[in-house]
């Protein structure tokens, strides 16, 4: 008898987006004739930039000549890609990470998501609150929680974001956990963490041998000079930390899917005989058995990002929204709500004064703006909603007026 994985039960049956979704349809349907602006999803909306494109469509004319044709890549991504990846971003920050410490994917999702599987099963797992839901939900399926109980997940340890600690959470003193997610500029707060910070997790991470998987899906959006552009500035982190990146969200790739891993060959954690062991090879092992690499147009594609022209395209794209992020955070901070996030980062985080479904239904109801409720990313989330600054200019500039007139 084929029987079901029973992790597969305690996961949340209604996803956030799914939910959202739902509701969205709902509204549509009852009001035909309402034009309404999303500023939930995290989705990009500007098309490719055209220097990308054009080594898009150059690599796909390749494909069509014996010469240039490519089969199989190899699994960790093409030498081209890989170079110029750690050129721009790591050699040129003074980091010691190299081209043969980056894995490419096609996908940060997946990558952050799939990472779990190298770790032994009872391993302690610590996640912030509010969070990227996928850190959570590939650990659950993978059986290392308890059932789900009152908004959380029993067996998982919560590192809890609030106006406190300015949803940076810091390792408590007695803060036992062999795994730790963090996601800097945040996503769903677009707060950004600072060296100091970071040195904080990091010494934490190498005096209790702990390992940090550190999202940088949106470090393309930091524009402060000061703010680490990576975790390996941080001295001691290519010890401790694997960091994930994707062109998703700095380049339009959401559709077009690439991303990548690094993971230092000074990166180590421990065998079951308490024997120190390197990171590196596990993680090539698995990605390269189980993923035949991102397709050769798109690493084509890709590679185009670090040209001085795709440098330069990427900078416009990130701007653009930083700009929508701006005018939503004066848009809401004139109505007296109270906001994080924005300037270094695409997502406002909004202190709604109301439980955030509520406010999910009435911006959706009188407004016809669809935000993302900030209970859906964990418990702090609760009374906070998140809005992307990711849509086209005119329509950012129509849901601030629609809001200001809803909540007025
Ligand atoms: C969008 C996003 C990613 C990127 O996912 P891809 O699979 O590369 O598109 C990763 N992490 C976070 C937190 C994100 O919001």
């Amino acid at each position: 008898m084929i029987r079901k994985n029973p992790h597969y039960s305690k996961l949340q049956a209604s996803y956030l987006f799914a939910n959202i979704a739902e509701r969205v349809g709902k509204f549509q349907q009852e009001n035909p004739d309402r034009e309404i602006i999303k500023l939930g999803i995290g989705d990009v909306t500007l098309p490719l930039p055209p220097s990308i494109v054009q080594a898009f469509h150059d690599a796909v004319d390749d494909m069509a000549t014996s010469a240039g044709f490519h089969g199989y890549g190899p699994e960790k991504g093409y030498p081209f890609l890989r170079e110029a990846i750690a050129q721009a971003e790591f050699i040129s920050r003074g980091t010691s990470i190299t081209a043969d410490d980056i894995f490419v994917s096609d996908g940060a999702k997946c990558d952050t998501g799939n990472f779990q599987e190298l770790f032994a099963q009872n391993i302690q797992v610590a996640v912030p609150d509010p969070v990227y839901p996928v850190y959570v939900d590939t650990n659950v399926m993978a059986g290392r929680t308890g059932q789900w109980n009152d908004g959380r997940y029993e067996g998982l340890r919560y590192l809890e974001g609030n106006e406190t600690n300015g949803y940076v959470p810091l390792p408590a003193a007695d803060l036992k956990a062999d795994l730790v997610y963090l996601c800097f500029p945040n996503n769903p707060t677009g707060v950004t963490a600072t060296k100091e910070q970071l040195k904080v997790w990091v010494d934490w991470a190498l005096e209790n041998r702990s390992l940090i998987l550190f999202d940088a899906a949106y470090v393309s959006f930091i524009r402060d000079e000061n703010l680490p552009q990576t975790i390996f500035e941080i001295p001691g982190a290519e010890k401790c930390a694997v960091e994930f990146r994707s062109f998703s969200k700095n380049a339009g790739f959401t559709g077009t899917r690439c991303a990548y891993t690094i993971i230092s060959d000074k990166c180590v954690i421990w065998d079951e005989s308490g024997e120190e062991i390197p990171l590196k090879p596990l993680w090539s092992r698995r990605h390269t058995t189980k993923f035949n690499g991102v397709s050769y147009p798109v690493q084509k594609a890709a590679e185009a990002v670090f040209s001085p022209e795709g440098k330069k395209e990427v900078r416009e794209l990130t701007d653009y929204y930083l700009e929508n992020a701006r005018l939503i955070k004066k848009g809401m901070e004139a109505l007296g709500y109270s906001c994080i996030g924005g300037g270094n980062s695409p997502y406002i985080w909004v202190s709604g004064g109301m439980p955030s479904w509520d406010a999910f239904d009435l911006l959706l109801n009188k407004a016809g703006v669809v935000i993302t409720p900030g209970e859906g990313f964990g418990k702090c989330g609760s009374g906070y909603f998140r809005i992307s600054a990711f849509n086209d200019r005119e329509k950012v500039n129509e849901a601030m007026e629609r809001i200001a007139l809803a909540l007025k």
